[in-house]
């Protein structure tokens, strides 16, 4: 049995106070939940948001990272540096970051490579446009996504991995893949992984959907056989809805 994981992406969004607020909300909402639940906060909250969660079933996770562990890359955060904070997840080669600050499968790669190798869970972004869903090449794209991210790592450090998968087009859209096309994506991408690192690793990889989810769909896209949670965007704005997501 997979452990469902339910992760909120904040982007770029959220200060000091507001988080905190958030937070004390969120605890008493979800008290006794049976799904790992990680919120990823811009850079700033990190460390803040580490404290404000210690003995809660609530963990952190970072939105980028650099591959270095340390050197002149003005404007980088290491791992080193998360390791320090004790974050425990980072997601990597998120559709944004891909779009707007040139994430490549060569640089996601050594991402995920730095992350493991310092313990921090990497939640791995995939997902095609809908220029790419049109053209019929969705499983060529994953399939190489999915490779190349995962190129040159071992069978017991991908089992640590989560997989996200997220349709370019449902981001912030509004339109949500149905529960049939999401769930029958991600059992392809558990093939690629089976593929590459045989049928224990892919049984055992967590793979969630990502793209518009909202407390009125959870429910339908976690009966599916193969979605093993949520990265949500929107909806985890408000620890209200959040909640709903998680207690789905
Ligand atoms: P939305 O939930 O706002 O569509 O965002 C999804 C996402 O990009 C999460 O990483």
């Amino acid at each position: 049995m997979r452990l469902p994981i339910i992760a909120g992406n904040w982007k770029m969004h959220m200060t000091k106070e507001v988080s905190l607020d958030y937070i004390k909300e969120l605890r008493q909402n979800i008290e006794g939940t049976d799904v790992e639940v990680v919120i990823c906060p811009p850079a700033t909250l990190l460390g803040v948001l580490k404290e404000a969660t210690r003995n809660s079933n609530i963990k952190i996770g970072a939105q980028n990272m650099h591959w270095e562990e340390q050197g002149a890359f003005t404007g980088e955060i290491s791992p080193l540096m998360l390791k320090d904070l004790d974050i425990d997840y980072c997601i990597i080669g998120h559709s944004e970051r891909r779009q707007y600050f040139g994430e490549t499968n060569e640089t996601v790669n050594k991402k995920i490579i730095a992350a493991i190798k310092h313990d921090i869970k990497p939640i791995v972004c995939v997902g095609e446009s809908l220029e790419e869903r049109n053209a019929g090449k969705t499983e060529s794209l994953l399939k190489e996504q999915v490779t190349e991210a995962l190129k040159g790592l071992k069978p017991e450090d991908v089992k640590n991995i989560v997989i996200a998968y997220e349709p370019i087009w449902a981001i912030g859209t509004g339109e949500t893949a149905t529960p049939e096309i999401a769930n029958s994506t991600i059992e392809y991408i558990r093939v690629i992984i089976k593929e590459l690192f045989g049928d224990i690793i892919s049984e055992e990889i967590r793979i969630q959907y990502g793209g518009s989810v909202k407390p009125n769909n959870i429910e339908e896209l976690m009966k599916q056989s193969d979605i093993d949670g949520a990265l949500v965007g929107g909806a985890s704005l408000k620890a209200e809805s959040f909640s709903k997501i998680v207690n789905f």
